[in-house]
């Protein structure tokens, strides 16, 4: 009934993202399997949850389409056992596909998923979509404005960005481990998704990935036009 519906709807979705090569590996394409994006969508939204689109969330903000998400957590090469950040939950949904990887079938292990919201209301919202998709014990949610230094002690071996910055973010790149990856949207109008890559002796390596629309990076040193 309700449930083979969106199963029904994300088999096709996954498809499809496989059938455009977006989707790749086996991890990623399990990933997409298991999340249920009808849990993240605003709930008059919920049948459009697997058209491959951006849908709005609260605060003028978005859930990125699942093409998009995909491409993301594939350029990460994400594993068990990763340590990610993530900067804009928003709706919680690709922290989920990330710790549906990092910690498959949900068993709590090695790994860590760090998600950082700026909005309040919106990691209330991510929460919510956590609890109702059982997410909620794999994803560290946090308050705060990404756009510069984070008080973490730790450092991240995947760092995974959600919206637009200005530029490629030093203090995300100070934030990576040796060996790790990052994946960011840079620009305004125009904007290019980034994958770095720092290389076991600290070398810096960027790959431009292809055009993109996310909504702004906002904060002390996102975009300065919040609008
Ligand atoms: N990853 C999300 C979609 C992200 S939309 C999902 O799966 O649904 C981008 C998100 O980044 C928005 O929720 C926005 O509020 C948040 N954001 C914008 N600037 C930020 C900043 N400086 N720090 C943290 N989050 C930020």
């Amino acid at each position: 009934m309700k449930k083979n519906f969106f199963s029904e709807k994300r088999k096709r979705l996954v498809e499809q993202l496989k059938y455009e090569g977006v989707i790749f590996s086996k991890k990623v394409e399990k990933a997409f399997l298991a999340v249920p994006r009808e849990k993240y969508v605003p709930e008059r939204l919920a049948e459009e949850a697997y058209i491959d689109a951006p849908l709005p969330t609260l605060e003028g903000q978005t859930i990125s389409a699942p093409h998009m998400c995909a491409i993301m957590c594939e350029a990460l090469d994400l594993n068990e056992g990763d340590k990610l950040l993530e900067i804009g939950t928003g709706s919680g949904y690709h922290s989920s596909l990330c710790a549906e990887i990092i910690f498959p079938e949900k068993k709590i292990g090695k790994g860590l998923v760090v998600s950082v919201e700026i909005f309040k209301s919106l990691s209330l919202y991510a929460k919510k979509n956590l609890q109702k998709a059982s997410y909620i014990a794999l994803v560290n949610l946090i308050v705060a404005d990404g756009s510069s230094n984070l008080p973490f002690r730790t450092k991240f071996n995947k760092i995974l960005v959600t919206a637009a910055a200005k530029e490629i973010p030093e203090h995300l790149i100070e934030l990576l481990e040796l060996s790790g990856r990052m994946v960011v949207p840079v620009g305004k109008y125009f904007q290019d998704l980034k994958l770095i890559v720092k290389n076991r002796y600290g070398e810096i390596y960027v790959k431009s990935l292809g055009g993109c629309i996310f909504v702004p990076l906002r904060g002390l040193k996102g975009q300065q036009d919040d609008s």
